[in-house]
């Protein structure tokens, strides 16, 4: 084995993430499971991520949810699409204890935010509230933007984002209810506020359905002097078409 190979090992296991099989290339997962995995790639909606039919017309591009929806951030790119295997990857990540899915998952979202990093970028991760926090023991999205961070060399900051209540789970409420619930539900933690003025936040997250939680997150950021935002999720939920 290479020095490359050897160094490519240490970022990438040796076995698949999902199945556990052998796994000589890099990436994490085997041939398999990769052709199971709905990667996003081509054209992709600049605010969500989401695939898009159609050559690169040259300019940006948005799908019809967010043509729908004010987004208060400038650019948004996806990993994956929400389903089949990246599912369970993600679900694995959040309640199953997979920390190690984080690495080969970092790399994924550093593929997919490629078009939208800039220098001098903050990363900061969508937060849990401190309860669920408790709980779960850590917040997978933090897990996602340290491996963002520690790929692209950017600042990491953790707690720049707070829950200010425990908002009920998004999980069954239509869209205008996930709007609700969340809206004010974010704030920029008070000893933060100087490390996001005047720049551009990079908000990361594991899955985005609507979107309310990632608006949420990001007014807190523009209220306290971002100049501007950006995200990046592992999974999009894109509507069956
Ligand atoms: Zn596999
Ligand atoms: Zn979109």
């Amino acid at each position: 084995m290479g020095l490359q190979d050897a160094l490519l090992h240490m970022v990438y296991p040796p076995h698949c993430v999902a199945c556990d099989a052998m796994v000589s290339s890099d990436f994490g997962l085997c041939g398999s499971c990769w052709r199971d995995t709905p990667f996003v790639a081509g054209l992709v909606c600049d605010l969500c991520g989401t695939p898009l039919p159609g050559e690169d017309p040259g300019h940006p591009v948005h799908c019809d949810d967010c043509l729908r929806t004010a987004r208060p951030w400038s650019h948004g790119r996806a990993a994956m699409l929400y389903r089949d295997r990246a599912r369970d990857l993600v679900l694995k990540l959040k309640h199953g204890d997979r920390l190690d899915l984080a690495r080969p998952a970092g790399g994924w979202l550093m593929r997919a935010a490629q078009p939208i990093v800039q220098p001098g970028m903050l990363i900061a991760p969508v937060p849990l509230h401190w309860l669920r926090l408790l709980r779960r023991r850590y917040n997978q999205s933090a897990l996602l933007s340290a491996q963002v961070a520690r790929l692209s060399g950017l600042e990491h900051c953790p707690d720049l984002l707070q829950r200010r209540r425990n908002t009920h789970s998004q999980e069954g409420k239509d869209r205008d209810g996930r709007f609700a619930n969340v809206a004010d539900s974010i704030r920029v933690h008070p000893r933060r506020r100087a490390r996001a003025e005047g720049r551009q936040v990079l908000l990361v997250d594991d899955v985005m359905t609507s979107g309310a939680t990632l608006a949420a997150a990001a007014e807190a950021c523009l209220a306290v002097g971002a100049v501007g935002v950006c995200v990046l999720v592992l999974c999009r939920v894109a509507k069956e078409g």
